[in-house]
């Protein structure tokens, strides 16, 4: 059967129902799809090298056949490990090979059966002089096998990530078939001048290169995500999401949004009115940048980029002023119940002075609560309505929304950003995130979005001590805390999970009693969760903020927003078990007063890999830029902007981090081509035939 983009992966050779099913669960239907996994390594297993001639120390493919059988068995080592010890010969010598768990294999080699091995060539310790593998990967030929129909050996091998119980190998072969009966005329939208501009291979050359490469691809280039296929399909990816965001701006300026005034003397007013200190000077440059955007007739769709603790809240707020002020009403959603509560009292404490309604609106909340609220908003009685995603529900209606402020932007997707903004005419967009996002990166994520960044700490914080501290010595920790307490402080204790369970993870329920028995028996301890009804978590906090619970024993729903200036201490357990960007969070709810503050990482002194280089990181630095930027190395900027979850990424190919050069280069071509409006239409409709999901796909995510 010849397979199409949209054929679906059931019916090809190699995917049973199992494996469908597997492959549903990464959304993976169709062949598309499948080809859209791209191997994140490729091997030169092209040259067959003689045994004799291999090099110690490195990775050689060998076609040989399997030696005597009295070689041929399991043999345990070291404990229980079962190894199987295999030999093989070629002309020019014979090999020692070891598979570690390799029982499986006994019984099933014959003497004299073809076999094609890769894998590294080492000093065999028990014969020296000679040399061994260790687990190659290993492919039995039938005598009447070509190594050139192998999928394994003979060429350049894609290497892909395993699916679970799909291995590598088990998806090589479903592609290699696929491939073999694919259809000859795979439609192609890019367009053809472009393509011969920079030498592009076809859509279909380009998808078959990239997972079965021609054999004379050079590997480095393969291997950097920069051989012409990869470039191609890299390019072209980026190129029709800039395109939708260039077409889409186009119709943005067509659509009129609300120009306020800024510069009359009651809203002068109105700002010093509601400012309770002074802003830095980052703080003025953006509301400069901001109160400009909200000035124009055409939409503001802002980014506004700050570290944790660095005061974006209070420029929200003067923004939302303005806008007030203009007679429009402003949606501040936020992603937590207890950030939205955060903000709520922030803005009445903040804008009530001006004799503003605010109110408050979560999914929590009592009907009769909740029915007033939303009679107030579509009366136009409340000037600004803060909440979680409850804001973005139907029946929210506002009288006249003039803009649209999202805090810890990345937690949300575009969906949920764009039915918010539609609930007013084209109203000012105003994002907001913690997240320190390089410029291209932003360009990409976040479509359209101007970017402003606050890169300063407001006056007289002193950095939070960070130090990492083992397990055994927790009586001293508490002892600390207890210290700090008797000096009139407000400690948080951090874990990473609410109930006990199997793993050895202490969890914060258990946790809260045995520290409120044992550790601080003369002290006010509170628990906080995310599994706490809406009331008992509001109480907690505002007991907590009034400095009536001296110790906060929480979990990671503290992450964004609480601001209790007086808490100077946190000590997370567990610390191995978070991720870095969660961490830095975490640690900026300490820290935001005048007093000196520290963060105790709990984790054992044994802890390794990228759990021990988190840990350092924190200790090392307490620059959110920095931090950002290692967790994008370590993690990759779908994790990192949670793009991966919502399920609303953008891209297959393209990794914006790593391919910020064609980036670039596509967002040039994008605008070019979208000057032309008559050729971009074009461009748009092959495109809409060749891939129906394509509106979907990028349209969605210039929201902004
Ligand atoms: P974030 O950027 O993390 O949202 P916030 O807006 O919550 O930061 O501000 C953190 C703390 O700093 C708050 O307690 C806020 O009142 C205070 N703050 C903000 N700007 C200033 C300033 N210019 N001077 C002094 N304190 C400030
Ligand atoms: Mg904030």
């Amino acid at each position: 059967m010849v397979g199409t983009l949209g054929t679906p992966v059931k019916y090809l050779k190699g995917v049973g129902p199992q494996r469908a099913a597997l492959l549903l669960e990464r959304g993976i239907t169709t062949l598309a799809d499948l080809l859209a996994y791209l191997p994140f390594r490729y091997e030169d297993r092209l040259c067959f090298t003689p045994i004799a001639e291999m090099i110690p120390g490195q990775f050689h493919t060998v076609l040989a056949e399997v030696g005597s059988s009295g070689g041929n068995t399991v043999r345990f080592r070291r404990g229980r490990t079962p190894i199987f010890h295999l030999t093989v010969k070629d002309k020019s010598g014979s090999l020692h090979v070891r598979f570690f768990h390799g029982g499986y294999l006994e019984g099933r080699l014959k003497e004299g059966q073809p076999l094609v091995l890769y894998g590294k060539a080492e000093v065999d310790p028990y014969r020296p002089g000679r040399l061994e593998m260790v687990n190659p990967q290993m492919e039995l030929l039938s005598s009447g096998d070509r190594p050139a129909d192998s999928t394994e050996v003979g060429r350049i091998v894609p290497v892909y990530e395993a699916m679970g119980p799909i291995s590598s190998r088990m998806l090589r072969r479903i592609v290699h078939s696929a491939l073999a009966n694919f259809e000859p005329n795979v439609p192609d939208p890019l367009p053809a001048e472009l393509r011969e501009r920079f030498r592009f291979p076809t859509r279909r050359e380009a998808l078959m290169y990239a997972h079965f490469p021609p054999k004379d691809e050079r590997l480095e280039s393969l291997n950097s995500f920069r051989s012409p296929a990869q470039v191609r399909l890299i390019f072209e990816e980026f190129f029709y999401y800039q395109l939708a965001l260039a077409l889409r701006r186009q119709q943005g300026h067509r659509q009129a949004g609300i120009a306020m005034l800024v510069r009359e003397d009651g809203i002068r007013q109105a700002l010093k009115r509601i400012l309770p200190f002074k802003p830095t000077a980052a703080q003025k440059r953006v509301l400069a940048e901001i109160a400009a955007d909200l000035e124009r007739s055409d939409p503001m769709h802002r980014l506004l980029e700050g570290d944790v603790g660095s005061g974006k809240t209070i420029v929200a707020l003067e923004a939302a002023t303005i806008v007030i002020e203009n007679g429009y009403q402003v949606a501040l959603m936020a992603p937590t119940e207890i950030l939205a509560a955060q903000h709520y009292l922030s803005a009445r404490r903040v804008l009530q002075g001006g004799g503003y309604q605010v109110d408050l609106l979560t999914s929590g909340q009592k009907r009769s609560e909740r029915e007033a609220i939303l009679a107030r908003l579509e009366g136009g009685e409340t000037q600004i309505l803060v909440g979680t995603h409850a804001l973005i529900e139907e029946a929210v209606k506002f009288e006249r929304l003039g803009l649209v402020i999202v805090d810890e932007q990345h937690r949300f997707g575009v969906l949920q950003r764009k039915r918010l903004i539609e609930k007013g005419r084209s109203p000012h967009l105003l994002v907001m995130t913690a997240t320190p996002i390089p410029r291209t990166l932003a360009l990409t994520l976040y479509g359209d979005l101007d970017l402003s960044v606050i890169d300063e700490m407001p006056p007289g914080r002193m950095p939070v001590a960070t130090r990492w501290t083992p397990d055994s010595q927790l009586a001293g920790v508490w002892e600390f805390v207890r210290r700090e307490i008797a000096r009139g402080r407000q400690a948080f204790v951090l874990y990473p999970v609410i109930e006990e369970s199997k793993q050895e993870v202490k969890a914060a329920t258990a946790e809260y009693h045995r520290l409120a028995k044992e550790a601080f028996p003369h002290m006010r301890v509170g628990l906080l969760h995310g599994r706490l009804k809406t009331e008992e978590k509001d109480q907690v906090m505002d007991l907590f903020r009034r400095g009536e619970i001296h110790i906060l024993v929480a979990t990671t729903v503290i992450e964004v927003g609480l601001d209790v200036p007086n808490a100077t201490v946190m000590v997370i357990e567990h610390a191995d078990r978070f991720g870095l960007a969660q961490l830095h969070q975490l640690r900026g709810r300490i820290g935001r007063g005048s007093q000196k503050s520290y963060c105790i990482l709990v984790a054992p002194t044994g802890v390794g890999g990228e759990a021990r280089e988190r840990i350092e990181t924190m200790v090392a630095t307490s620059n959110g830029f920095e931090i950002a930027e290692r967790d994008l190395k370590q993690r990759g900027p779908g994790e990192f902007f949670g793009t991966r979850q919502h399920g609303d990424a953008a891209f297959s190919f393209a990794q914006p981090l790593r391919d910020h050069e064609l980036l670039e280069l596509a967002r040039r071509e994008a605008l070019a081509l979208a000057a032309n409006p008559g050729r971009a239409d074009e461009v748009v409709r092959r495109l809409e035939a060749a891939s129906p999901a394509w509106q979907k796909r990028y349209q969605l995510a210039s929201v902004g």
